[in-house]
């Protein structure tokens, strides 16, 4: 999954601005200290001050982030607050609600702490703070106060921790346990004391990794995984990411989640919490679809200039694009490929309470999880089947995925991500009903027209829909289906004979 990313632009407009102040020091800029007395401790003691003796906006607000990706009460975390003013003196304040706290005047500076004690819920260890002696993640979002986005330009985050952890983040690095952080939101600290760090060049782009944990595979092997699906990604569309990337890959502590996985890619920065597989092949296989999914995400939507919520795109058509690649690197059989289509045919029937996809992805974290991601997958699928046919196989798309990106990535101009998109795929004039009956309509998907062009079969049995490639294809059909991947394995294989 994936969180939109609201300020690329932003961070390129905070980079101008704090160069065009720093020598004036008028930027809004924070410091903090985070503190951990001993690696037993799951409480973090976190001080922050503005840097300049005048804030650019004065404030009598403390909050936090109460809720964030289906997690709730975060604010129950914070405890032993304190506000300053400019001379130190403590400032009384009242407690809102459990992360909130409004001052009694305006304060300079801060301190609290927080508990980042192991959720209950391992999936939360993807997307929030968290620290269980060993190593943990944290991340500035959750961590540190919220300030309006246009408050803080960039912070100066330094850590004391016992001897034996060190940081690893993509951060500016000022010293071993110092980081001049650009984007607060997007920032992602690694805390551990057994990391291995390896950085991947692709070209004159550089890919950062973090691996924790023994696995079944080697750090190389996943890395020169990571570089192939980085380049495919940016061979499609035509431009690599526009800031560095990072990849932390963890296992998750408790011996009790095996099986489970669960990643977010924020800014840059992409959180891999997994457990092997019993086997290396299926370690492997399973690594190159986390990688596959969260690696698209670094473009989509995190290198978009859109707002809003359009999460049917990029979640659906992450997922499709995904699985074209994983056939397209011979990592995926063209039958796992039909697999999951049909899988996601038979989730998307299920659906008893129709909402369209536009607006389905309003309510993301209320139940409509799935449903953006099995109908967004079929969207994108029916998109590629739609224009590969109307032009006999010569563009598919990765023609319409590129035109996305240069269209809307750094530094077009910010967009409503639903009107960016739509106004791109209605361009085409073969996706337009797929536009009106499936993405802003409730309608079944009804593909049998389209699936027989290339030669698919769609049967129905027990509520369960299966995909089959015809025994006999005329020649078109054998066209297409190539050029949707049908016979890459066959080619891979006769190529390396
Ligand atoms: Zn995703």
């Amino acid at each position: 999954m994936s969180k939109p990313c609201r300020s690329i632009f932003y961070f390129i407009a905070a980079i101008a601005l704090i160069l065009q102040s720093y020598y004036n020091s008028s930027a809004q800029a924070v410091e903090t200290l985070v503190k951990l007395e001993n690696s037993k401790s799951e409480i973090f003691k976190i001080k922050g001050k503005f840097l300049q003796a005048e804030p650019l906006k004065k404030t009598k607000n403390l909050s936090f982030m109460l809720s964030y990706a289906g997690f709730d009460n975060l604010g129950a975390r914070i405890s032993n607050v304190n506000l300053f003013d400019e001379r130190g003196e403590k400032i009384g304040y009242k407690k809102l609600i459990d992360g909130e706290y409004l001052a009694e005047k305006e304060f300079s500076a801060w301190e609290y702490e927080i508990k980042t004690s192991l959720p209950k819920n391992p999936s939360a260890m993807a997307h929030l703070s968290w620290f269980s002696g060993e190593q943990g993640i944290l991340m500035a979002d959750d961590l540190f106060p919220q300030f309006e986005a246009n408050q803080t330009d960039f912070a100066k985050v330094t850590f004391e921790m016992p001897n034996g952890l060190k940081v690893s983040s993509i951060e500016n690095r000022l010293n071993e346990n110092s980081f001049r952080v650009e984007n607060v939101e997007k920032a992602i600290f690694y805390v551990g004391k057994k990391q291995r760090e390896k950085t991947v060049n692709i070209d004159d782009y550089k890919l950062d990794l973090t691996f924790s944990g023994e696995w079944l595979f080697t750090d190389a092997e996943a890395a020169e995984m990571a570089k192939e699906i980085f380049t495919s990604y940016k061979n499609l569309l035509g431009a690599v990411p526009n800031e560095r990337a990072q990849i932390f890959l963890v296992k998750f502590p408790n011996t009790n989640t095996t099986g489970n996985w669960e990643a977010e890619t924020r800014g840059a920065n992409v959180t891999i919490l997994s457990t092997d597989m019993p086997f290396k092949k299926q370690s492997l296989q399973r690594l190159h679809e986390q990688l596959r999914h969260e690696i698209f995400h670094l473009w989509m939507p995190n290198g978009l200039n859109l707002s809003g919520n359009y999460d049917w795109f990029y979640e659906g058509f992450a997922l499709y694009q995904s699985l074209r690649t994983g056939v397209g690197i011979n990592m995926l059989s063209f039958d796992n490929f039909l697999d999951t289509l049909s899988r996601a045919h038979g989730i998307d029937s299920l659906q008893t309470q129709k909402s369209s996809l536009i607006e389905s992805s309003k309510n993301r974290w209320n139940g409509a999880n799935t449903q953006i991601y099995a109908r967004g997958m079929l969207v994108a699928f029916l998109c590629d089947l739609a224009v590969l046919r109307k032009s006999k196989g010569n563009r598919s798309l990765s023609e319409v995925l590129r035109q996305i990106y240069q269209a809307h990535s750094l530094p077009n101009a910010r967009q409503e991500g639903n009107m960016a998109i739509l106004s791109i795929l209605q361009n085409y004039p073969e996706i337009r009903p797929i536009i009106e009956k499936y993405i802003k309509g409730t309608e079944k998907i009804a593909w049998q027209t389209e699936l027989d062009a290339f030669g698919i079969e769609s049967k129905e049995e027990n509520f369960m829909t299966k995909l089959l490639v015809k025994p006999k294809l005329n020649g078109r059909q054998k066209d297409l289906l190539d050029k949707l991947g049908y016979n890459n394995w066959r080619k891979l294989s006769e190529s390396s004979k």
